[in-house]
């Protein structure tokens, strides 16, 4: 089966409105499917890293070479 909004194969059918079948990314562009991740859910679980002045890069000299 193909998606009916991008018209690429699709293994399973996320959402289905009358004879449309979408699959999982179309479907929640169009707002058939709620995200299964919200992005607030990763926002305080991967803070930036921070640089460590005390830690050597270690690929400093490649770089430099
Ligand atoms: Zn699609």
């Amino acid at each position: 089966m193909i998606c009916a909004n991008c018209k690429r194969p699709i293994k399973q059918i996320a959402a289905q409105v009358g004879r449309m079948r979408f699959g999982r990314i179309c479907a929640q562009r169009r707002g058939l499917v709620p995200s299964p991740e919200p992005r607030g859910l990763f926002a305080g679980m991967n803070p930036p890293a921070k640089r460590d002045p005390f830690t050597q890069d270690l690929f400093a000299e490649e770089v430099a070479a």
